[in-house]
């Protein structure tokens, strides 16, 4: 018998085409070598083109799951991804709030074909109930402007964006200046410390799954006890070498990859 390796929990969507999602998720966890677990939240008919339909689980069912792994299987580490509404976003902060276990929220939005996996009546339970429960929330420029109202068009404005992201109260912001032009710059923040973490534009349109791949890289990170800063610096690695050989599955955009 060999030790159980650290346990991270997913509560996320999953998408059918496998590229992002829950199953983006259990695939960086493994590759990571934590024990990967998951709370489904939603299930999106999904492929290369785009999201098809999605369904939310109920609100039961999502704390149900959590209960079973939580009580009996306990984390180190929780990732929140694809939340759908404001009954399910309220749900899973009241649930996280009852964990010592560090928390990674992906404000999950828009996806990169432009299909909204967040109701717009749930923007505000993001805003006051989930951000304030999270250890490390990792939002994109579309997400910060859509949770702070803070357009970002230029490096100089991430610092603006965090400050602004921070107000609402999680512990660290990570903001992802990936669409931003030239080098892919993210601004890793306490409000105190900054660090600017820096990789060169890949030439890679398969990119799909980019986000739920870092932030559960983060967690994976965390429960195996990095600080935030280390797991961060890790997780950025681990996903610039997942884009860089994501590859062309069916006719759009494919997936990162995540057994590179
Ligand atoms: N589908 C699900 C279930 C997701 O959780 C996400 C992102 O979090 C996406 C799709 C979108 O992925 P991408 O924007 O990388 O294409």
């Amino acid at each position: 018998m060999s030790a159980a390796p650290p346990r991270v929990l997913t509560v996320a969507g999953s998408d059918s085409g496998g590229g992002a999602g829950i199953q983006a998720d259990l695939k960086t966890m493994l590759a990571l070598g934590v024990h990967g677990m998951s709370v489904l939240t939603a299930v999106t008919a999904q492929n290369s083109l785009g999201v098809q339909g999605a369904w939310e689980l109920p609100v039961e069912a999502v704390r149900a799951q959590y209960r079973s792994v939580v009580d009996d299987i306990g984390v180190q580490a929780v990732k929140t991804g694809m939340l759908s509404s404001p009954e399910l976003v309220e749900t899973v902060a009241e649930l996280i709030a009852g964990t010592d276990a560090p928390v990674v929220v992906d404000p999950v939005g828009v996806s990169k074909h432009g299909d909204p996996l967040l109701a717009a009546s749930a923007v505000e339970s993001v805003r006051t109930k989930l951000l304030p429960v999270a250890t490390v929330a990792t939002p994109n420029l579309d997400e910060v402007a859509q949770l702070t109202g803070v357009q970002v068009t230029s490096e100089d404005q991430l610092r603006d964006a965090a400050s602004a992201v921070l107000a609402y109260g999680p512990a660290w912001v990570l903001i992802k200046g990936g669409h931003l032009s030239g080098e892919a710059v993210d601004l890793l923040t306490d409000g105190s410390e900054e660090h600017w973490l820096r990789a060169p534009r890949l030439d890679n349109r398969h990119t799909h799954g980019t986000g739920c791949t870092l932030a559960s890289a983060i967690a994976s990170q965390l429960a195996k006890g990095d600080a935030v800063p280390q797991a961060v610096t890790a997780a950025k690695q681990y996903v610039t070498g997942a884009i860089a050989a994501g590859f062309a599955l069916g006719t759009g955009i494919g997936p990162v990859d995540h057994g590179w």
